[in-house]
């Protein structure tokens, strides 16, 4: 494989961007190595700048349930550029979008559009904040909400310790509102609400977590969090940014039938624009400015181009419910595909998946469920595996604590290809001809 485009655009990237990268996980410091500079992407595959083609996996993290330059999506936002890009005033495609969001949504009666999930959580946090009065958040250690301050803090040595900055530049004082928590450890949130619980603003979960890996709900877990939230008066908030009409057309929430109070979207809802959203009960809702005290605000929030891009998204979403069926099929085949072949050549792993996103854990255990399986897995393990399909053509996320999305532009021979060339990779590992 011939990188010496991307090898010299990134120390040249590195001289007038910080780390090369506007976005740290892009550096491939995770696996090693250098990361590609991508040229284009159509429907499954990337190529990069030295002309490599790639069967894609990661979908711009994500937001690509659809394929790379899908034709309905590059005609709206193509379309709508040519009659202006913004204009800070309402459009009727703000409505419509709103409409389809709602209409998707079962616990989102009214939404306000932002412009990246991080801006969503943020907003979604003061919202709760504002409504409730009080102070403190509930994160889960390993969910990730975004950058915000509140959402970068570290947890203690055990649940009942206060939050340590987990980066230089968050106060200390916001970190000491926000108290960490671990998934599936019910015990863990409620010693929190028995010590904290009067000036608990909101509790803020991943419904299934993706940024450590996919990991899936214990049964109930998602209900005892309703539960205990709504009777302490605090608000449920579901970080729908990744799991938000991927899981199901209308979430996670839609799925497990678990009403959050507020639900923020992202990725997805973009069609690979970048965008935003958060939305919940109307009650809450309209504590906005300017219904109501809470401010929050974006001069390119709801914009056209990021508004008819998400538009084509939901529209196509929501009028073929079978691109659901077509993906989680073959999410599924991949997954028996890839446990039969770490079965034949004795490579431990665990795999997790719900519908068409799933994370291939290299573990001796037996089932990843909790944060200490999950700081447990084999990362070397991880960037052999990384490395070995990327020079075999095929590109999945530069860290083991992400997932592999399927999206309607994959066949069932892209599938079949990332199988066997995951196979040659294990082969290779258990003869020990990687280490
Ligand atoms: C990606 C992500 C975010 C942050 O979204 P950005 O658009 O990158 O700011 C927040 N929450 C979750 C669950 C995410 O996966």
């Amino acid at each position: 494989m011939n990188n010496q485009k991307s090898k010299q655009a990134f120390l040249e990237a590195k001289k007038i961007i910080p780390g090369g990268v506007n976005s740290p996980v892009r550096a491939f410091k995770g696996v090693g190595g250098d990361p590609l500079f991508i040229e284009k992407g159509k429907g499954s595959r990337v190529w990069d700048i030295d002309g490599n083609q790639y069967v894609d996996f990661v979908a711009s993290w994500g937001p690509l349930i659809l394929g790379h330059a899908r034709e309905e999506i590059v005609e709206a936002v193509q379309t709508i550029a040519a009659t202006g890009t913004s204009f800070g005033a309402p459009t009727l495609l703000e409505n419509k979008m709103a409409g389809l969001i709602t209409s998707m949504v079962p616990s989102i009666d009214k939404v306000r559009m932002v412009n990246s999930g991080t801006e969503a959580t943020m907003s979604a946090l003061r919202l709760a904040r504002g409504v409730t009065g009080k102070n403190k958040v509930v994160k889960f250690a390993g969910c990730f909400h975004g950058h915000g301050d509140s959402f970068l803090i570290k947890a203690g040595s055990g649940a009942l310790t206060l939050g340590l900055p987990d980066s230089p530049g968050v106060t200390h004082s916001s970190a000491k509102d926000t108290l960490t928590a671990y998934y599936n450890d019910f015990k863990s949130i409620e010693e929190l609400f028995s010590s904290y619980g009067d000036d608990i603003a909101a509790v803020i979960v991943e419904p299934v977590p993706g940024n450590m890996g996919v990991i899936l709900p214990d049964e109930g877990f998602l209900e005892k969090l309703r539960d205990i939230t709504t009777q302490a008066g605090s608000i449920l908030i579901f970080d729908e940014v990744i799991t938000g009409f991927r899981v199901a057309p209308g979430g996670a929430q839609d799925k497990f039938a678990v009403t959050p109070d507020i639900t923020t979207l992202g990725k997805i809802i973009g069609g690979g624009l970048p965008v935003g959203a958060y939305g919940g009960k109307k009650e809450i809702m309209d504590h906005l400015a300017p219904e109501g005290p809470v401010y929050q605000a974006g001069t390119l929030s709801g914009n056209p181009l990021a508004m008819s891009a998400g538009i084509a998204m939901l529209t196509t979403l929501k009028k073929s419910p079978a691109i659901y069926s077509k993906i989680d099929n073959l999410a599924s085949h991949l997954e028996s595909g890839l446990k039969k072949a770490l079965d034949d050549t004795g490579v431990d792993g665990v795999i997790n998946r719900i519908g068409s996103m799933l994370t291939l854990f290299f573990t001796s255990h037996k089932e990843v469920r909790l944060n200490n399986q999950v700081s447990s897995i084999d990362t070397e393990r991880y960037a052999q595996y990384f490395h070995g399909l990327l020079k075999r053509g095929i590109y999945i996320a530069p860290s083991a604590f992400e997932s592999i999305f399927i999206s309607d532009a994959h066949t069932s021979e892209d599938v079949e290809h990332m199988v066997e060339m995951s196979r040659a990779v294990f082969t290779e590992m258990s003869e020990g001809a990687l280490s």
